[in-house]
């Protein structure tokens, strides 16, 4: 029977057979927990940033988004806590070197665990943790005897803090150089500029902005293949507040980002919150989105109430005034005049969403034909409107003037939509290359298309096929999109 762990382990194989996600700098035998995205899943990733740019920017007239470098002034991670806090409590193994991160080390142990003892083993972890406490987490991983994989021995370094940022140097002259960081986040770009934004686009609180990018973390357990990665992609909107209403509009953006990601086919049971028991350095209120993914529950997306931190933190180390003057009247009928926002935060990895959608899309059917053999397909079952291919067009045969016909449906198309065209190979074969890609809806031209203007379109979730007229295909795949 196929395991979750075995159904993961082919869907990683599938990624790279169809060309949706490849190891980086695989040709030197890769680098550890950073990965390319092919022909497919680029397309795909594409589709998901602007699916969610979309119902931030386009959907919301009080949100607007930018794109700010990733390089930043180096003060900017003092002022906001990474330099000094952005760190994760690590241990190594003295016999074989391996780092650990603390929290994974005791989570994979009380895994093996009966559940009881297991809920045990974590409650007394999130205890500590809470507590900033690292002697008592190696002493608790001395009590339960937790072994290093590797070397198979429980003799550990004491618990240290490890930051994760990567630093570089900035400048040409070495003795002159600067180190600066690759941004950890997305956000701190977006606190740089509130300023900017709010004065040139003549924003009134409350109002977001939004932005997505790429981000960096030195991760020590980098595993689960795009889900812990040291370079990924963020999906951030920032979005400031009257002091005193965040807990409102943090539960508003809680409600809204679960009603989101069940807009693009995520069902509700598949997704839960989880609140925060150990609250960052900056946030009054926080939890995570969580999703099911085949190794079990774990974040999607943070919601984090940052309170004014971030804004107060950048005025103070930039020694500028970072305000908001509100004219709007308060209940004594007096303006509520000058004060810092507070901030309400979703943050989504986009490389984590788009495991979600394919972990969801991945599908092996089997079932026995009228003749009592047995047959099967794998199928991507991509929600139609973020699937990179939308459309095959598939001649029947290389002649007869059939190729013809398809390109001239695959010119009308191509630009409302992504369409594929395929000559080779036999239909059967075709279709199945289709399912194994994710494409939703395949057309095929045929030698009743001379005749009657007619086409084969064959859907991809329940393989049904119906005859409809060559003219209504770019119609019916455009409201197949929208609805
Ligand atoms: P985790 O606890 O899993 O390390 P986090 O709480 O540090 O995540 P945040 O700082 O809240 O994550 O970042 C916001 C989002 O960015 C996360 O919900 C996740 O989707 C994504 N993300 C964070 N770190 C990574 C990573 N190393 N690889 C891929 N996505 C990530």
């Amino acid at each position: 029977m196929a395991t979750e762990t075995n159904i993961f382990q082919e869907l990683i194989s599938h990624c790279k057979e169809y060309g949706y996600i490849f190891q980086s700098s695989e040709l030197y035998d890769g680098l550890s927990a950073v990965y390319d995205y092919g022909q497919l899943g680029a397309q795909l990733k594409k589709n998901l940033r602007d699916e969610w740019w979309k119902s931030m920017t386009q959907m919301h007239e009080n949100i607007v988004g930018i794109d700010a470098a990733i390089f930043m002034h180096p003060t900017v991670w003092k002022a906001s806590g990474h330099v000094d806090n952005f760190s994760d409590p690590m241990i190594d193994n003295k016999d074989s070197n391996k780092r650990y991160r603390v929290d994974h080390l005791i989570e994979g142990y009380a895994e093996t665990l009966d559940k009881e003892a297991g809920d045990a083993v974590l409650a007394a972890m999130d205890k500590l943790i809470a507590a900033d406490d690292l002697p008592g987490l190696k002493a608790l991983i001395e009590e339960h005897k937790i072994k290093c994989g590797v070397s198979k021995t429980c003799n550990w370094t004491d618990v240290r803090q490890f930051n994760l940022m990567f630093s570089t140097q900035i400048g040409s002259v070495a003795e002159e150089a600067d180190t600066i960081y690759l941004r950890p986040e997305t956000a701190q770009g977006i606190f740089v500029n509130f300023l900017n934004v709010q004065k040139t686009g003549r924003m009134k609180i409350p109002f977001g902005i939004a932005q997505t990018g790429k981000a960096f973390r030195n991760e020590i357990v980098a595993r689960q293949f795009i889900f812990r990665m040291r370079e990924f992609e963020q999906m951030e909107m920032q979005f400031f507040v009257r002091p005193g209403s965040q807990m409102e509009w943090y539960n508003y953006w809680k409600d809204e980002r679960k009603k989101w990601h069940q807009s693009i086919g995520i069902p509700a049971d598949k997704l839960r919150f989880h609140d925060h028991v150990k609250l960052a350095h900056y946030a009054d209120a926080a939890l995570d989105i969580e999703f099911e993914f085949p190794f079990g529950w774990k974040e999607l997306e943070g919601i984090h109430s940052r309170t004014d931190f971030d804004l107060t933190q950048h005025a103070k180390f930039s020694k500028k005034k970072i305000q908001y003057f509100d004219n709007d009247l308060n209940e004594e009928g007096k303006p509520y005049g000058n004060y810092t926002p507070y901030v309400v935060e979703t943050s989504v990895g986009l490389d984590r969403l788009f495991l979600t959608v394919m972990s969801l899309a991945y599908t092996d059917e089997k079932w026995t034909k009228e003749d009592g053999t047995e047959d099967g397909r794998i199928v991507l079952k991509i929600p139609a409107k973020i699937a990179p291919t939308k459309l095959a067009i598939l001649p029947l045969l290389k002649k007869d003037g059939l190729p013809e016909i398809a390109k001239e449906l695959m010119n009308d198309c191509k630009s409302n939509f992504m369409c594929f065209y395929e000559e080779k190979d036999a239909i059967g074969k075709r279709y199945r290359r289709m399912d194994a890609i994710g494409t939703p809806f395949c057309v095929t031209i045929d030698h009743q298309t001379k005749e009657d203007n007619t086409v084969t379109i064959r859907y991809r979730d329940d393989m049904r096929q119906e005859r409809i007229p060559l003219a209504d295909v770019k119609k019916l795949v455009m409201e197949k999109l929208s609805s």
